[in-house]
């Protein structure tokens, strides 16, 4: 979202049933305990390089579904046969790099889940770095984390700041639910 200093005041005027009023006020910068649903949001936000964040939260149910609901073992298991799956799935973004990226992630997130116990506490273990020190640790773990993907994916999950402005109402709840950056 390259929109993210305005989105609080973007989303203010939209219908209540518009994807991006629904993921600002129930997702964006709400912290993640479930892994699965972490490695979903990484994908998402890989997926989203190059395109508009709306693309991606139009697709984002045919996204969980081609992912087995981003189960990341599932994904960590999948054969050539997926692969071709998804590059023929119009429902989602078909880039070889991306859908790779994912499944290769999601190898990574075994091993990680291994020796870390789970993927929150390999993010928790490194809490807190600056952006610029969790793009380099990102982009030696992962595939396919570049900047803009890292910052989005750590704001959104309440690593980073920044995801609402202090005078949005959502603002409130998100420091309700403790977000990791207020512990520094
Ligand atoms: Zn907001």
């Amino acid at each position: 979202m390259d929109m993210a200093t305005t989105y609080c005041d973007a989303v203010s005027t939209m219908d209540k049933n518009n994807v991006h009023k629904i993921y600002h006020d129930t997702a964006y910068g709400f912290p993640i305990d479930n892994d699965d649903e972490l490695f979903g949001r990484l994908i998402l936000e890989i997926n989203q390089a190059g395109l508009s964040w709306s693309t991606i939260l139009n697709k984002q149910e045919n996204f969980r579904k081609a992912y087995k609901n981003f189960n990341i073992k599932k994904v960590a298991a999948f054969k050539e046969k997926d692969f071709e799956r998804l590059m023929n799935d119009a429902g989602i973004i078909r880039n070889r790099l991306k859908i790779n990226a994912a499944i290769e992630n999601a190898k990574t997130l075994l091993n990680i889940q291994k020796e870390f116990g789970s993927f929150k506490n390999w993010i928790d273990h490194h809490h807190p770095k600056t952006k610029d020190e969790w793009v380099k640790i990102f982009k030696t773990t992962f595939r396919f984390t570049g900047g803009e993907i890292v910052n989005e994916f750590l704001m959104s999950t309440g690593y980073l700041p920044g995801a609402h402005v202090e005078s949005c109402a959502v603002y409130k709840k998100v420091m309700k639910a403790k977000p990791a950056f207020l512990k520094k």
